[in-house]
Parts: C-alpha cells; structure tokens; sequence
C-alpha cells in the first residue's frame, strides 16, 4: 500500500504533482496544498472550504474504498 500522506494532488484539477517541490502552494487550516498552476491556487482561495471538504471525503474514500466514488468517472 502506498503512502497517502506522501502523495500530492491538485484539490482543484485533481492532477497528481510528482513533485511539490517549486509549485504554488497555500496554507489552509495548517494543511499545506500543492497546485500546478497559479491559476488553481487561486480558484483554491476563492473556495477553500469547499476544496477542503472535497479533500477530506476523498481521504476518507481511500480508507473505505467502495464507499463513497469520487473524481474519475
Ligand atoms: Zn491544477
């Protein structure tokens, strides 16, 4: 099983980011977000609570899987 903490996703496209490293990032409620662009960054801070629940279900459906389907469809 891979490391679900080591792994960085765009909350706003969805795209996984090999690495973090140099790309936009923003600190919301003392979680640090990863983005390709700075245009996801932004649409991020427009509405960050949304994208932070959306984040926090998709944890959620790695631990349960089956449970709840989200993303690729
Ligand atoms: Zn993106």
């Amino acid at each position: 099983m891979k490391d679900v903490a080591k792994q960085h996703l765009d909350p706003v496209c969805g795209k996984h980011l090999e690495a973090p490293d140099g790309r936009p990032s923003t600190e919301y409620k003392k979680r640090r977000y990863f983005f390709c662009s700075e245009r996801c960054r932004t649409a991020f801070e427009k509405q960050a609570e949304r994208f932070r629940m959306n984040d926090l279900a998709r944890a959620g459906a790695l631990l349960t899987p089956g449970r709840v389907r989200w993303g690729i469809a």
